[in-house]
């Protein structure tokens, strides 16, 4: 039996009744009065071989998730009495990532490189996963506290001013990935997590770098891991459609971020095409699609509020009246920022307010989680 004890400051975040509305299923799993969706998941059974078309299973996936949405109308003490099947909608899911890894197209980069021969993309990531630190964070969203985090080695984007440039970029130049990070498998991080949870973890947390390089593993740990928990997506979100597809059923709760209002900044400054439409496109999903409990995280950039805070709180309001939002004035210049005159500066306290009345204006859920 593990007790889960929320700190303090976590705890009182609860009193937010619109915040306990909002996240009322992940709540519910804190309290063991829902079901994870990843366990519900390994409940229904599915059929395949290895001889099936990349385009009959991605049928059978939507087939699939149809069902799996509709198990879910189910009374919690239905749901709970089913049983783990044999061959299930997770098996078929890391079937589909496995296959995508001959030619990789998890994220929007779609380097189409065969990471299972060991080729590398953008990300430097080939078919095996990297750890490079996993601990109970007490340092994110209070309702998310204290957070199993996983943080994987790897990077799809090359943002000039990242702030964990160690793990996600600079590595790549003069560092083997083997002597800074952990290679795992399916069920080391399955271990992983399970240990996370027994410390004390109310969520297990996918970060990075990125995790997106790192769908396969993590779909496939999930087959091994057994505590009834959040899986939590914690992301830029670059993610294809078809990859999306991989995880929108699995994950409880999403913790993406929403960087820039358009895609030219994106451009810019991340090096990524598309940023705001592929983004958009992914929150609009697991808004309507998926568990919809979502924290978006944005940070606020100096000379950046035109352009990008205030077109993202209009798309927020508009399109995702369910999410909370993490408006964070943490920026700083880092890594590579100091060549941009403009981003070489922390954001004043005028720029800071203005984005925060802004939201205030369009009746944006903040205040608790920033
Ligand atoms: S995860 Fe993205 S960056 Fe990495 S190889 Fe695949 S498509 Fe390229």
């Amino acid at each position: 039996m593990v007790f889960r004890i929320l700190r303090t400051d976590s705890a009182l975040v609860w009193n937010n009744k619109e915040l306990r509305r909002r996240f009322l299923r992940y709540r519910g799993i804190i309290d063991d009065k829902e079901v994870a969706r990843y366990i519900v998941a390994k409940s229904l059974s599915c059929e395949f071989n290895s001889n099936d078309t990349i385009e009959d299973l991605e049928k059978l996936l939507e087939e699939k998730s149809l069902e799996f949405n509709e198990l879910l109308k189910n009374p919690i003490q239905d749901i709970k009495k089913r049983n783990i099947a044999s061959k299930n909608y997770i098996d078929l899911a890391e079937e589909i990532a496995i296959r995508y890894l001959e030619d990789c197209i998890f994220c929007e980069r779609q380097c189409s490189v065969n990471r299972i021969d060991g080729e590398k993309g953008f990300c430097l990531i080939s078919k095996d996963s990297y750890i490079s630190s996993a601990f109970l964070h007490t340092g994110e969203e209070a309702p998310l506290i204290p957070s199993g985090t996983i943080f994987f080695q790897g990077c799809n984007f090359g943002c000039v001013f990242c702030q964990n440039y160690d793990i996600s970029q600079k590595w790549k130049e003069r560092r083997k990935i083997e002597d800074i990070a952990q290679k795992v498998d399916v069920k080391q991080l399955a271990a992983l997590a399970n240990r996370l949870v027994e410390k004390g973890a109310i969520n297990i947390n996918y970060v990075g770098g990125d995790p997106i390089p790192n769908i396969h593993t993590i779909v496939g740990s999930l087959q091994y891991q057994t505590s009834n928990i959040t899986q939590l997506w914690n992301s830029n979100f670059y993610l294809t459609d078809k990859s999306l597809s991989l995880i929108i059923d699995f994950m409880d709760f999403w913790l993406p971020d929403f960087k820039y209002g358009n895609n030219e900044c994106g451009k810019k400054y991340s090096g990524i095409d598309k940023y705001f439409d592929v983004i958009a496109r992914n929150h609009k999903r697991v808004h309507d699609e998926g568990s919809g409990e979502i924290i978006i995280r944005h940070l606020i950039m100096p000379n950046h509020i035109e352009c990008c805070s205030k077109p993202i709180l209009d798309y927020v309001a508009k399109e995702l009246p369910k999410a909370v939002m993490n408006i964070m004035q943490q920026y700083h210049p880092e890594y590579f920022a100091h060549k941009y005159k403009e981003i070489n500066r922390r954001p004043s306290m005028e720029e800071i307010h203005e984005v925060k009345n802004y939201a205030d204006d369009l009746g944006i859920l903040y205040e608790p989680v920033s």
